[in-house]
């Protein structure tokens, strides 16, 4: 007699935000009370949560998205990106409230102004997610849901077990028994500190913390090692999208069997790429350049 294993539905089920970002340049920023006339306008999908997604695919990885969306043009974008990467988002649940939106605004100087209206994403429930969240090898959540949101998903994917990947940006100080159900984080070097540090990371349950420092590369601490792994040599034109496209990079590689080291690895160079082309999304790397780096670099 045969026993059937339960397979995952998908690789990487990322569980967060989708923003429609609309992005104004102008000379300079306005002050308040005043306006300005503005050179460009474009409108970019957005949100940690979508962007993660997107690099989870092009990393090769089968992935869902749950989240929110409003019934509106800005939803239905993003839906339309989601999907043109082969994304599910099945449990794409649609809100009464609008989609969520960043307004951006640049000046001459690259400098930026920033106005982010949660929208949909502010709907997300904890109800929401443990009906809805297809079965995956590895769950990625960040903080721009509800926490409660955040929680079912960590802890609907220990229950299923899948592999449990945070990142948490925007930082906050996270419950004990939330970040227990972590088996990677990932912060940033400002967002650790936030967090409260390596060492209340692993007392609270964490299986492994992985920092990211930008151009110095990652350092990787779980209750037994440290392991710095560098950054690989690329001239950055833009650093937005370097997070996004670690974590995504990462749970892909998580999923795909990888041991954390060599998922850090990959996902380095999946940052690295990201920095060389302007914007988040279509900064995104695909596979075959992250390996042409990896080969490259020995
Ligand atoms: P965030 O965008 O969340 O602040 P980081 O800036 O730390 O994240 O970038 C994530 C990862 O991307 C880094 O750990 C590194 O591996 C890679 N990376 C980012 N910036 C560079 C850079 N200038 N050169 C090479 N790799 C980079």
């Amino acid at each position: 007699m045969t026993t059937d294993t339960p397979r995952a539905a998908c690789d990487v089920c990322v569980v967060g935000s989708a923003n429609l970002d609309l992005v104004a340049r102008a000379a300079r920023l306005p002050g308040p009370g005043e306006t300005v006339l503005g050179s460009d306008f474009a409108e970019h999908p957005g949100g940690k949560g979508l962007n993660q997604a997107v690099a989870a695919a092009r990393s090769g990885a089968t992935t869902a998205f749950v989240g929110a969306v409003g019934t509106d043009h800005a939803g239905d974008r993003l839906c339309a990106v989601a999907a043109g990467e082969g994304i599910d988002v099945a449990a794409l649940a649609t809100s009464p409230t609008p989609t969520g939106r960043a307004l951006i605004g640049v000046d001459d100087h690259a400098e930026n102004s920033i106005i982010v209206v949660p929208g949909a994403n502010g709907t997300v429930t904890a109800d929401q997610v443990t009906a809805t969240m297809p079965s995956a090898l590895v769950v990625l959540v960040q903080l721009e849901i509800p926490v409660e949101a955040v929680g079912a998903a960590l802890a609907t994917a220990r229950s299923t077990g899948a592999r449990t990947v945070l990142n948490p940006a925007p930082a906050a100080r996270l419950p004990a028994d939330l970040l227990a159900l972590c088996d990677v984080v990932v912060p940033n070097e400002h967002e650790l500190a936030l967090v409260g540090g390596v060492d209340a990371l692993l007392d609270a349950g964490v299986g492994a913390v992985v920092v990211t420092l930008g151009a110095r590369g990652v350092r990787v601490v779980t209750a037994h090692s440290v392991t710095d792994v560098r950054a690989f040599p690329v001239v950055p034109v833009d650093t937005t999208g370097a997070g996004d496209s670690f974590c995504g990079a990462l749970s892909a590689r998580l999923a795909a069997g990888d041991d954390l080291l060599d998922a850090v690895r990959y996902a380095s160079a999946a940052g690295a790429l990201a920095t060389t082309v302007a914007g988040a999304v279509p900064s995104l790397p695909r596979a075959d350049a992250v390996w042409e780096l990896l080969n490259a670099a020995g």
